[in-house]
């Protein structure tokens, strides 16, 4: 197949929006951006539909896919029941990058979501995934555009690159605002918990709600044969072919250490550093990639998957992370670095 690829530099590049609505109308799979990362859209109230998604990502069919709406009226059939504590959430965060599951209504067709009785549902910010959504007239399911394993894209060129030749259409939308995927809270059980965390933070949902339940997966590395609330959550993932270890704590040991290990490294590997601003000229790898400034975790949360892609465009065999303290927007940071990690962490 060959893989349309148009630029929409805004909502009202409407033939390019008003194609890939066609495209997704007559069962066909649409790259578009969101405000978090690409999602791989298509009709999420067709079973068909998500199977073509499952295997153009290589994703495996028990892990769930998000249904994005443009509109509050289109969660009502999608859903149970609203409960309380999500009208909070809705009206302080939707649109935005966070995704809500709810116990779903029998419209929603199993292929959608891995076989649960649940549904994910969010309402994204980003105005051209609205004009698209609302062209399309139904919800569109969707996950992040990339090959499964692979880490979450934040360009087009991104999703090409994984995707090209499997899917109908990309729709260039520039880069994503927050570049980590979706914040993800489960409100279909009494006690709201979060199970992923993104641009949306544990204080930000705690000053709406009141302390909320974290699944331990959001911190820990689940044990063999744990099943985490987000089946996605147990995958590796956001994996570069480099190794990665991330190194954490005060900021000079952590160089030091870094630059220890570095020069412990087979002189045969490429070694590599994602740095920050302030730290960057300090390391003797082989390439630093820089993320951003420390006092900036939006930024560093912003481009942390673009370095990880980078890693293998520069054939770097081994990448050190600088780490970072888990609160606010460096809990969502860390959660990914971890998983790019395999939970290979030293602590200085
Ligand atoms: P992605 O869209 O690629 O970021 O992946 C979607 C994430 O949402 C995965 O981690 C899924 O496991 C999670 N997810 C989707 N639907 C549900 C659901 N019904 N219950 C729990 N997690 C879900
Ligand atoms: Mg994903």
């Amino acid at each position: 197949m060959k893989t349309i690829i148009a630029k929409a530099d805004n909502e009202n590049d409407i033939d390019v929006l008003n194609k890939a609505a066609e495209i997704i109308r007559s069962g066909g799979l649409v790259a578009f951006p969101t405000e978090t990362v690409y999602g791989l859209g298509g009709d999420g109230l067709d079973p068909a539909a998500a199977k073509k998604i499952y295997a153009a990502k290589g994703r495996p069919s028990d892990n769930p896919l998000i249904l994005h709406i443009s509109h509050i009226s289109q969660l009502r059939p999608l859903v149970r029941e609203i409960p309380v504590s999500a009208e909070k959430l809705i009206k302080e965060f939707w649109p935005g990058p966070l995704t809500l599951i709810f116990k779903k209504a029998d419209i929603v067709p199993y292929e959608t979501t891995g076989g649960l009785d649940t549904v994910a549902v969010r309402f994204p910010e980003n105005r051209i995934a609205q004009r698209f959504i609302t062209l399309c007239g139904r919800p569109i399911a969707a996950p992040s555009a990339n090959s499964s394993g692979r880490p979450s894209p934040t360009r087009a060129s991104h999703v090409e690159f994984d995707l090209s030749g499997k899917i109908d259409m990309i729709i260039d939308g520039g880069h994503c605002e927050f570049g980590l995927e979706s914040t993800i809270v489960d409100v279909s059980e009494d006690k709201p918990c979060l199970l992923r965390p993104g641009s949306v933070t544990v204080e930000m949902l705690e000053e709406v709600l009141g302390p909320i339940d974290i699944d331990k997966a959001v911190t820990a590395k689940p044990e063999a044969g744990e099943r985490p609330k987000a089946p996605g959550m147990k995958y590796t993932h956001y994996s570069p072919a480099a190794k990665v270890i991330i190194v954490r704590g005060n900021e000079e040991n952590m160089i030091k250490r870094i630059n220890e290990l570095i020069s412990h490294t087979d002189k045969s590997l490429k070694t590599g550093v994602i740095a920050s601003e302030e730290t960057k000229d300090r390391y003797i790898a082989d390439e630093v990639l820089v993320t951003g400034s420390r006092e900036n975790t939006a930024q560093i949360a912003s481009n942390l998957f673009k370095m990880l892609r980078k890693c293998d465009h520069h054939n770097i065999d081994v990448v050190f992370a600088e780490g970072l303290s888990e609160n606010e927007l460096g809990m969502a940071i860390m959660n990914r670095l971890k998983k790019a990690a395999g939970y290979e962490i030293y602590d200085v």
